[in-house]
This record gives structure tokens, C-alpha cells and sequence, in this order.
């Protein structure tokens, strides 16, 4: 089955009881038993609940994975990767990361004695410059937040090795349509499911996909254990949502490429990133391990002035955090997505106050070209 057939049919409705086309939304906490010591497969919704079910089941197969599970938010699920984790242990994490990653692991994960060193995995010998005895997990994101570097996963898994490292990779921005890491060498694959999964800018989510049964049982453990589930309701939204998301992620990104042309041309621009652009380092890797390019572009601008007057003054496009969503949004990185990131650090990154962050949408290219033009002239 191709991504896109898979992205409409990969799941259909466990139960079969009605040939509902859509999932059911399961509106219950609870279920009951048949007989003592029996159960329909259905207990208590923390633990399983056929809609979510249904849309882990989905997300698995889009992934290539054993199994997925869907949590109430992208870092409710990165909340419970991390007790896989134990004191003492170290993880090798991308530099140029997700913010709500960072104050995560800084303001938490390192509470709990978990060490994380953060390089440029896109730099392989960084990666193997930065592995001790310690090392039991390499989290990654590609292409990153917002600086839009890419990494060779199967370069980093050769790294790792087959022993007990664990390759995390956040496939957020690409999603499963456009990239598997799985296929390439990953344990662990995590979603926001915010963004493209659900792609309308109308709920949260985020997943864990695994690729071993091991994994699986330590994380549905954890899952039921610590609680931050997918609500049926919003596991209904992300099931509908993906089943558009071939037709959402090639629109997308064919205009981004349009508008990254477009920027690259602009006098006021002084730098685009986007994977995309045949000039970009990892135009030839992302070609290699993706099917596409995804439609996140960050761009910097000659000064803060002309940055603010952008965000200040776009009317189609929406200043607002996020990506993923039909709509384009477009971000201030330094206030907004990396606020928390400490200046020195993110001065090194490139995200000062001339750097922009599009996320673009499926609206028609001309008309997010002609609201960047009227703010940009
Ligand atoms: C948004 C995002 C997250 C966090 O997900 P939420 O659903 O907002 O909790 C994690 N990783 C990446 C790359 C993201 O863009």
C-alpha cells in the first residue's frame, strides 16, 4: 500500500460492528465485563479505548512500526520517553532542538540525574566525539527547529550500534508520509501529533512509535501508569486529519518551495533555510532518506525592524505559534518557540531577532507570496 492509500485505509474500525466508515468516537471511561475474570479487550480508557486505538494502530503503520501510542500532547509523550530513562544515564541530544524538548530535559530530565549533551548531530564525529559508557539514548530531531539541519539517521545508527543505545528521532516536522525512521535504523520515533498528524490547528496530540514488542510493553506501562492519553475525542480529530495528510503535505510543500524561491530573491532577505533549496548542505542527504522536503522555512531578514514590521502587518499569513496546520503561521523563534533557550546559546544557533520561522499551508502560493510582498516592500 503507497503513503497516501495508507494515510485513508491503513485502519479500519476495530469493532466492525456497524461498517461506521469513520472511527466511532468511544465516549467512555469505563466498560464492562462480561463475566469475573473477562473482559471485551476495553477496561478503563487510561489503558485502552478503541478510538485511541484506533489512531495508534494507524500512526504504527504509517511508521512502519510495531506499535504506537497516542498521548494528550507531543511533550506529554516525550515526558513519558523520558522514564525510560534512570539516574546516571547519559543522552546525546541535537543542539538546534524543539524548545519545549530543551526546558524539558534542562528543567526536568536533569533533575532526575539524567545527563543530556546536546550537539550538532548533523556533525557525525561530533556525535561520536560525545559517546561514553553512559550513553544509552541519541535524540534527534531532522530537519531541526528552526535552523532546519539535517541528519543522516542511518549514519547516526551505525554510530550507535546495535547495543543498548536507543535512536529517538522527533519526525514531527517531516512526518511519516515524507520520512520513516524507523526504516532507517531508528528504535523510537516520536510525533507531535499537533501539527501535520492533525493538521488544522484544532487540538493536541503526540505519539510514540516503537520498533521492537520490548519497547512496546515498557512504554504502554508507562503510558497507562503516568496517564497523559490521547482523549477519544481528539484521537478522532487526528485519525480524520490523517487521512488528508498526502494531499496536505504535498500541497505544503510545494509552496514552500515557491515561497522560499521567492525569499531567496528578496532584497531585504538575508538567508533562507529550507531543505528544499538545491543549495541547501543536506539537499542531497534529505533526498536520499525522505520523499520530500516537508514546508518549514526560516529566513532571516536585515533587521529586527523589518522583522517586526512582517509580524506586525501580515494579514493572510497568522503570527502565531505552531506549524503544521493548514493555515501558514509564522513565528518569532526568539520570543516565542525558544524563548527559554539561553541567549548565548541561541545567539550561536543564528535565531536572533532578524531569524523568522514560516510554517507554510495549503492555501494558494500566490496569496502567501502577495501578504509577504505587501509587508516586505
Ligand atoms: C510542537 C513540537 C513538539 C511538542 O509537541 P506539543 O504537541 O506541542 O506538546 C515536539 N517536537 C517538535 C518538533 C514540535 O514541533
Amino acid at each position: 500500500m503507497k503513503p497516501e492509500t495508507a494515510c485513508v485505509h491503513a485502519v479500519r474500525d476495530a469493532t466492525h460492528s456497524t461498517g461506521a466508515v469513520a472511527v466511532p468516537i468511544y465516549q467512555s471511561a469505563t466498560f464492562s465485563h462480561p463475566a469475573i475474570g473477562e473482559s471485551t479487550g476495553y477496561d478503563y480508557t487510561r489503558a485502552t479505548n478503541p478510538t485511541r486505538e484506533h489512531v495508534e494502530k494507524l500512526v504504527a503503520a504509517l511508521e512502519g512500526g510495531v506499535d504506537a501510542q497516542a498521548f494528550s500532547s507531543g511533550m506529554a509523550a516525550i515526558g513519558t520517553l523520558m522514564e525510560l530513562f534512570s539516574p546516571g544515564d547519559e543522552i546525546i541530544a541535537t543542539d538546534d532542538l524543539y524548545g519545549g524538548s530543551i526546558r524539558l530535559f534542562e528543567h526536568v530530565s536533569r533533575k532526575n540525574g539524567v545527563d543530556i549533551r546536546y550537539v550538532d548531530t548533523s556533525d557525525l564525529e561530533a556525535v561520536r566525539a560525545a559517546m561514553t559508557g553512559r550513553t544509552r539514548a541519541i535524540f534527534m530531531e531532522s530537519p531541526t527547529n528552526p535552523m532546519m539541519k539535517v541528519t543522516d539517521i542511518a549514519g547516526i545508527r551505525a554510530l550507535a550500534g546495535t547495543g543498548d543505545i536507543l535512536l529517538i528521532v522527533d519526525n514531527t516536522f517531516l512526518t511519516p508520509y515524507f520520512c520513516n525512521p524507523i526504516a532507517l535504523g531508528a528504535d523510537i520515533c516520536i510525533h507531535s501529533g499537533t501539527k501535520y498528524l492533525s493538521g488544522h490547528n484544532d487540538t493536541l496530540a503526540g505519539f510514540i512509535v516503537v520498533n521492537s514488542q520490548e519497547l512496546a510493553e515498557r512504554l504502554r506501562f508507562l503510558q497507562k501508569t503516568i496517564g497523559g492519553v490521547l482523549s477519544p475525542f481528539d484521537a478522532f480529530l487526528v485519525a480524520r486529519g490523517i487521512k488528508t495528510l498526502a494531499i496536505r503535505m504535498e500541497k505544503a510543500q510545494e509552496n514552500a518551495i515557491r515561497v522560499a524561491r521567492w525569499l531567496v530573491k528578496h532584497p531585504k532577505v538575508t538567508a533562507v533555510h529550507y531543505v528544499g533549496l538545491p543549495d541547501h548542505p543536506a539537499y542531497a542527504l534529505s533526498r536520499r532518506q525522505a520523499r520530500g522536503f516537508g514546508a518549514m522555512i526560516s529566513f532571516s531578514v536585515d533587521s529586527a525592524q523589518t522583522a517586526s514590521a512582517i509580524l506586525e502587518n501580515v494579514k493572510l499569513i497568522l503570527f502565531a505559534e505552531s506549524l503544521g496546520g493548514v493555515e501558514t503561521l509564522i513565528t518569532y523563534p526568539i520570543t516565542q518557540t525558544h524563548a527559554d533557550v539561553p541567549e548565548s546559546e541561541r545567539l550561536a544557533r543564528g535565531i536572533d531577532e532578524r531569524l523568522l520561522r514560516l510554517s507554510v499551508g495549503i492555501e494558494a502560493a500566490g496569496d502567501i507570496i502577495e501578504d509577504l510582498e505587501r509587508v516586505m516592500e
